[in-house]
């Protein structure tokens, strides 16, 4: 049996009630093929996969809080170390119901390869509870951020492990968090991203996921002889990623006209307005039907829908599995040619599959939305320096980035002769740096 497949086995023996975990390693691996078996005697040696399919730490703990009614809730807290060989752990928090071992470590993995992918030291972590902030009042979302804060304040600091926001963790829930944790450890340093611009935030970070997918995207469809120009785009999810996606989808030309959020979507005609998305999500904090109240085209539509639209360019932009293979066959039929992952693993690996093989530009989520890590390391090094940057240097400096990671996986795919299959390109590339820095640290 090959190297690869002898650790896949393993990974699924071990991790069997972990879905998405397993799928993540399997689709790294699968692509990683070629790189392992020119190495294989060596990687196998010093169990080289097995350490890095296996996280270095992952924390649990118990958090305790209590409601606007008085009565105690308790919710599980997570912290997944996965991969610290280029540089301390670094990876959003994620608040959702379905959080959960096996969703983080999946998150930790591509985490590992996204930030290796970015050039910049920082490696692989994730975190995060089954808290649901929808329908909590502020003092509920405080009262659990503290909570939360007081058991992860012990594991984490601004050159051991530095997380960032992800679903449900936005600007609200990062100002309690760093509040909480200056409180604890008295230390004012950069141990979150993300953060308000009054306290050490980054100017562009709120936007820099979104941003950087266009980036990415934009270039992936110029090396192809292609422009976003005159495109339509059609986006999944409404919130930090989706929202500055369809705002730089607007700047580069093309017209976005969908969203979405867990309950149903929005087709508009018109293109998605930004200004009614963001005062509807951000600062009311509804329902997307309040979008259609305020667009007199806007179609609202209830369940999953956004892939069925006519478009060139699909981003999915909300969560993992939101594309499947039904999905891409609908939107190869209808004339699709490129879809970019703002979410991190948004298509399953059958749709991944089919939309490779109908000759669609693919580019996985850990290249094209490593925007958003990329710039809070960029908001750890102004930390770090004492100072702030301007709008337009950290912008700058984003899309240069985002420029390089495509330009680096298209690189790797076609030295390994695999052109044009940026899902192995990013494995690879993201792959060599992290295991180059293993084998030089020894066994640890
Ligand atoms: P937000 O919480 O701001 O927004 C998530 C959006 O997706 C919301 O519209 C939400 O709907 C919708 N959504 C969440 N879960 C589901 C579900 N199970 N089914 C349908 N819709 C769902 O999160 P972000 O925009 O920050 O993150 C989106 C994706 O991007 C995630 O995969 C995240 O890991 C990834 N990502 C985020 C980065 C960042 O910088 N924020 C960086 C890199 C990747 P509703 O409004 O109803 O909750």
């Amino acid at each position: 049996m090959s190297y690869v497949d002898e650790v896949l086995a393993q990974v699924k023996t071990k991790n069997g009630n972990e879905p998405e975990f397993i799928q993540a390693v399997t689709e790294v691996l699968e692509s990683l093929r070629v790189v392992i078996e020119a190495n294989e005697e060596q990687y196998r040696r010093d169990a080289l996969l097995e350490r890095l399919t296996t996280p270095e730490r992952c924390i649990l703990f118990r958090v305790p809080w209590v409601d606007d009614k008085g009565q105690v809730q308790v919710n599980n807290g997570y912290r997944v170390q996965f991969n610290s060989a280029i540089g301390p752990y670094k990876g959003g928090l994620r608040f959702h119901p379905s959080v959960n071992l096996g969703i983080l470590k999946f998150l930790g993995f591509e985490q590992v390869f996204k930030n290796s992918l970015t050039g910049l030291p920082i490696g692989g972590g994730k975190g995060g509870s089954d808290f649901d902030p929808k329908g909590k009042s502020d003092r509920e979302v405080m009262a659990f951020c503290q909570s939360f804060m007081t058991e992860l304040c012990k594991y984490i600091g601004a050159d051991t492990d530095v997380p960032a926001g992800d679903i449900g963790v936005g600007g609200r829930e990062i100002g309690y968090l760093f509040g909480q944790y200056k409180r604890i450890r008295d230390l004012y340093e950069g141990v979150l991203t993300g953060k308000g611009l009054s306290y050490g935030g980054s100017l562009a970070r709120t936007q820099a996921t979104g941003y950087g997918l266009l980036y990415l995207t934009d270039e992936m469809l110029r090396c192809n002889g292609k422009t976003l120009e005159g495109k339509t785009v059609v986006v999944s999810g409404a919130g930090n990623v989706a929202t500055y996606a369809i705002e730089k989808a607007w700047q580069l030309g093309a017209k976005p006209v969908t969203c979405s959020d867990s309950n149903g979507w929005i087709y508009d005609p018109d293109g998605i307005d930004v200004a009614t998305l963001i005062d509807v999500k951000q600062v009311r904090r509804a329902r997307l039907t309040e979008y259609a109240k305020a667009r007199p085209n806007a179609q609202y539509h209830e369940g999953k829908g956004v892939w069925t639209v006519k478009c060139d360019v699909a981003l999915p932009c909300a969560t993992q599995n939101e594309l499947n293979l039904e999905d891409a066959k609908a939107l190869v039929a209808n004339g699709c040619f490129a879809v970019a992952e703002g979410a991190n693993m948004p298509t399953t690996l059958d749709a991944t599959k089919y939309l490779q093989e109908s000759g669609v530009l693919f580019c996985p989520g850990k290249a094209a939305n490593a925007g958003g890590v990329a710039t809070s390391a960029l908001e750890m090094t102004q930390n770090s320096e004492r100072l702030s940057w301007t709008f337009e240097e950290v912008d700058s400096k984003l899309k240069t980035i985002m420029v390089n990671i495509f330009h680096n996986l298209d690189d790797a795919a076609k030295k390994y002769g695999m052109e044009g299959n940026y899902v192995a390109g990013a494995n690879i590339a993201g792959f060599l740096k992290v295991a180059d820095a293993m084998s030089a640290q020894g066994i640890v």
